[in-house]
Parts: structure tokens; C-alpha cells; sequence
């Protein structure tokens, strides 16, 4: 486990982002640009992007060591509010959180993207799980543009009967066992026009992305809709229990209701 060396001012109220994503660093520059005199501010980030953006207030790196040692964590650290703006299928550190805040008595909001609609013209299928979308896959197609994250590459990698363009934030030093592939690297936010382009130029005929919601990566699924592409979708986990809210100006509305300022 990494952890950032400075110490948060303990005079102001210590908010925990819990990021990772765009949200969170949408967040974190929010609260720094409009608080920074009256919050201290930590992002936690697993540590798994090689080169994430860079964030204002206390960054740390690094898993907390489970439920336990993230309560830990928010008592040492005298945390004041917990942001989870973590992935909507980071689960585990969601669920930590909840745990983890129950046990310090640390309030809590998710901020969580809002989920994608269907729209006239799409042509979703919806699969409970990765391993569920990867074994139906050859249904819907031969060349699959398949954005669903790095963690979750292995059911895919044995279709030895399609071709995928893979896209990551991060591009690994290996990606055996895919035997037949493109590996391409990119972040969020995507053009629909770039998005089309890309999935016209490598003749993909089916999109396979995780329901992720929210804004950055949505530009695929109206590219592939207006290319007639089929989409295999993996459907998202349901939310953390306790308050959700769908955007940044939200969550700084309920930080101030919450610290009553
Ligand atoms: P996960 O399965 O829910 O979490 C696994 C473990 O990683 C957690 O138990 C925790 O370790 C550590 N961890 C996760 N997020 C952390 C954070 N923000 N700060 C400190 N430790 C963290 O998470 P995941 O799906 O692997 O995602 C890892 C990170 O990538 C998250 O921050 C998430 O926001 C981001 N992300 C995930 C996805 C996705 O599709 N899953 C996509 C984009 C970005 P300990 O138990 O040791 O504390």
C-alpha cells in the first residue's frame, strides 16, 4: 500500500473522495476551486492507471486493506465526509465504504453516473456478467470493439473465432491470450464522430461495453447506433445502499447541506 506523505489541515473538514474516475476528479477540482479555503481535501485512488491526472488537495495511492483498516483510515485521518465516486462496478471498495463509514459514524455519499437509456434505434442485450456477454458473443458478431476495462479482458480472450479492438487506459506489456487483436489506448471523454470513425475504420460489427453510464464514454453507443451496430451490454450492480447522487453540483449541494455551510 502507498499513501500520500502529507498530512490534511485538521482545522477544516476533511472530505474522502474514494475516485478513480472522471466524476471524482471533476469533484475534487470543484470543491478545490470553490473551498479550498475552508476544506481539506484527500482523493484516494486504487493505483492501478499508470499515469492518473493530476488532482488538487492530498492524493493517496493504494488499497486500504479492506473495511477495517479503511474505518481506520477515516478516524486517524479525522474524516469528516466520505464521497464515494468510485466506478459503478467498483463494488468492493463501495461496499467497504459503507461498512467502513458505518463503523467510524463518517456520513456518506455515492456519487454515481447516471445510467444510459435506450434510445429509438439502439440494439442493446443486456448479459448479467462479463462471462454471460463473452459466451454470446459470436451472436452478434465477427469484430468486436470491446471497451469494457482491462480487469475484465479474460472471457474474451479465447474467442478465437473474432477479431477485437481493444481499447484501455492503459496499454499492458502483454495481452496474451488474445490471439487475434488491435490494442489501442484512450480516456474519456470520446467523440461520437472520432467514435465512429473508429469503429467504421476497423469494420467492427458489435460494441461490447459495460453499462456504465454518464457522460465520457457515451459517444460509442450513438455511434454505434447510428452505424446500425449492435451493443452487448453488462449490466450494471445495483447502487451502495444509503444517498446517491448523479452529479458533481449534487454532491457539493449535499456537502454543504451536510457540513452546514
Ligand atoms: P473494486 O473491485 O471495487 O476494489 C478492489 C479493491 O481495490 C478494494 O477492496 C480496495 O482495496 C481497492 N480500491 C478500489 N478503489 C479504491 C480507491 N479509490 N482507493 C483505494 N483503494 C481502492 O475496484 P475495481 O473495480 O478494481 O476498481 C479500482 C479503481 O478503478 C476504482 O477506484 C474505480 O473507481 C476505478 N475504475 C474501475 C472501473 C471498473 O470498471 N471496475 C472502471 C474505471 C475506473 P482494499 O480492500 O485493500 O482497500
Amino acid at each position: 500500500m502507498e499513501r500520500s506523505s502529507a498530512v490534511p489541515d485538521f482545522s477544516k473538514p476533511h472530505i474522502l473522495i474514494l475516485g478513480g474516475t472522471t466524476e471524482a476528479a471533476t469533484l475534487a477540482r470543484s470543491l478545490a476551486d470553490g473551498f479550498s479555503d475552508r476544506l481539506a481535501l484527500t482523493t484516494s485512488l486504487a493505483g492501478r492507471t499508470r499515469a492518473p491526472g493530476a488532482l488538487p488537495g492530498q492524493v493517496r495511492s493504494g488499497g486500504f486493506g479492506g473495511a477495517e483498516a479503511l474505518a481506520d483510515y477515516l478516524k486517524d485521518q479525522r474524516v469528516a465526509i466520505v464521497i464515494d465516486a468510485t466506478h459503478p462496478f467498483a463494488t468492493q471498495i463501495s461496499a467497504n465504504a459503507v461498512t467502513a463509514c458505518e463503523t467510524a459514524s463518517v456520513p456518506r455519499l455515492a456519487l454515481s453516473r447516471a445510467p444510459w437509456k435506450v434510445t429509438p434505434g439502439d440494439n442493446w442485450t443486456y448479459f448479467d456478467s462479463v462471462e454471460a456477454a463473452a459466451e454470446n458473443l459470436t451472436q452478434f458478431g465477427r469484430r468486436a470493439f470491446l471497451t469494457v476495462g482491462i480487469q475484465e479482458l479474460a472471457p474474451f480472450a479465447s474467442l478465437a473465432d473474432i477479431w477485437f479492438l481493444v481499447r484501455l487506459i492503459d496499454r499492458p506489456a502483454d495481452l496474451a491470450p488474445f490471439s487475434d487483436f488491435q490494442a489501442i489506448t484512450g480516456r474519456g471523454p470520446f467523440s461520437v464522430e472520432g467514435e465512429r470513425e473508429l469503429m467504421e475504420s476497423h469494420k467492427i460489427d458489435v460494441l461490447v461495453s459495460k453499462a456504465s453510464g454518464g457522460t465520457a464514454t457515451a459517444a460509442k453507443l450513438e455511434a454505434a447506433r447510428l452505424l446500425g451496430l449492435p451493443v452487448v451490454m453488462v449490466r450494471r450492480p445495483p447502487p451502495p445502499v444509503g444517498p446517491v447522487v448523479h452529479d458533481v453540483p449534487a454532491a457539493i449541494d449535499w456537502i454543504i447541506v451536510r457540513l452546514g455551510s
